[in-house]
């Protein structure tokens, strides 16, 4: 047993990459977790032949469950629903109080417009009518924006979403719960699903290790694995039935018994997550001079940061890190600005300057110019600082162009930080 299903993205301005699709890959997260296989994911316009053209292709592969997105909304391009239910040879019919649901929600929403015009509302009401028109016997899902959705039961059962993920996602959660969405993915096998994140370690040292646990532990067969690398870190999923849970736990014992060292995450966390925890009731703050304040903007990316991000300095030139920081220039001049001594002297000149306990600095060489034989384009030195005198300084020679090399520094330093603050303290 098992149950397939296909995505049939919509929207020109998808189709031409004006709008890069987000909701083929989150619906793929979502299918995955669910233990339904998906089979195609196809991105088409908004004409309506193109679009009847893929829901008859994925149909003809056999899926149990085709899910749209896009085309829902009051606008003459949006055809979706009467696409599909024309497909499905289904009349499409009035749905007065979803009619009346949606002119309550346009209402208010013109009601904070001031510019609300009473006149219009009855043009405004004509136009939709169209989105209360539903396919006979599909279920309704309630508008997030002012568009329903729509599932639509059968062989293949047909999941009609909004386009804008911000309206799809809170409605998928919805319609995966109807009967009809129900019934296609009944065949579903259920899953488990555990993430690993490591970092600092090759990825065919992985693969090595992979193969021998392949002949070491029994019913290995079981696992469905899948490695990622990427910036450094390595991502290990892997799928496995209820029974099989015996033999993941033997693969994790090998896994930490091999990369104890490299292995942070088993629990899906990330290194964001893991950081932003270990800084709860600290102050930290940051010196940069090649990522300019990535590192500082990754820092205070999730909501909650002020509670322990002071600052940074960007520090690019000679002067500024001399000027802002406090590094002696005599030190520039002895080792140059891309040295552990001017990185470490840059993070004491952040924790003063911001009365921080924890600082981190960056300096390095981006390139594409810049590189001498000593320090090639990619050379990095990194600096962590605790006030209670727990540090780590680093040299690294990372891969990549002017681009990687800056966004992998962040992702280097966000390691080392962790790596520092949950080290043990020094008596
Ligand atoms: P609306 O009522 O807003 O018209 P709709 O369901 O008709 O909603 P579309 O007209 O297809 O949806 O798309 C509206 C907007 O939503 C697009 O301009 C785009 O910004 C966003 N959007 C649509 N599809 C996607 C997608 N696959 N990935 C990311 N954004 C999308
Ligand atoms: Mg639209």
């Amino acid at each position: 047993m098992s149950a397939r299903a296909g995505i049939v993205v919509t929207g020109t301005e998808v189709l031409s990459g004006r709008v890069q699709d987000r909701n083929g890959p989150w619906l793929a997260d979502r299918l995955l977790e669910l233990g339904i296989e998906l089979g195609h994911i196809t991105i088409c316009g908004d004409r309506p032949a193109d679009i009847e053209a893929q829901l008859r292709f994925l149909a003809a592969q056999g899926v149990d469950l085709i899910i749209t997105s896009g085309g829902l909304g009051p606008t003459a391009d949006d055809m979706t629903v009467e696409v599909v239910a024309r497909f499905c040879g289904r009349e499409l019919l009035l749905d007065v109080e979803l009619e009346n649901r949606i002119a309550n929600i346009l209402k208010s929403l013109m009601a904070r417009n001031p510019g609300f015009d009473p006149g219009n509302f009855d043009s405004i009401r004509v136009a939709n009518r169209k989105q209360a028109m539903i396919p006979a016997g599909a279920q309704v899902l309630d508008p997030v924006g002012t568009a329903p959705g729509v599932v639509v039961p059968g062989k293949p059962a047909v999941m009609v979403l909004p386009g804008p993920p911000r309206e799809l996602q809170p409605m998928w959660r919805k319609a995966i719960q109807t009967p009809a969405a129900q019934e296609a993915i009944a065949g579903r096998t259920i899953y488990q699903q555990q993430t690993v994140r490591m970092f600092g370690l090759p990825e065919s040292a992985l693969a090595d290790t992979l193969r021998g646990a392949e002949g070491a532990i029994d019913g290995f067969d079981a696992l469905e694995i899948t490695t990622c690398l990427r910036r450094g870190e390595i991502e290990m999923v892997t799928r496995y039935e209820p029974d099989a849970t015996d033999v993941y736990a033997r693969l994790t014992e090998v896994l930490r018994d091999r990369h104890g060292e490299q292995i942070y995450s088993e629990d899906g966390s990330q290194v964001d997550d893991q950081v932003a925890e270990l800084l709860t009731g600290r102050r930290i703050a940051t010196a940069e001079s090649c990522t300019a304040g990535l590192l500082a903007a990754r820092l205070t990316d999730r909501a909650g940061s002020s509670a322990y991000v002071m600052g940074g300095v960007v520090s690019y030139s000679n002067e500024a890190k001399a000027a802002v920081l406090g590094v002696d220039p005599a030190l520039i001049q002895a080792h140059g600005a891309v040295s552990e001594p001017v990185a470490n002297a840059m993070a004491i000149g952040a924790l003063q300057r911001f009365g921080a306990d924890t600082a981190v600095a960056i300096t390095g060489v981006a390139g594409p110019g810049g590189g001498t034989p000593e320090k090639p384009v990619g050379t990095v030195c990194f600096a962590v600082l605790i006030d209670d005198g727990r540090t780590a300084i680093r040299t690294l020679r990372l891969p990549g162009n002017r681009s990687d090399i800056r966004e992998r520094s962040t992702t280097v330093a966000m390691h080392l930080l962790r790596r520092t603050l949950s080290s043990e303290r020094r008596p």
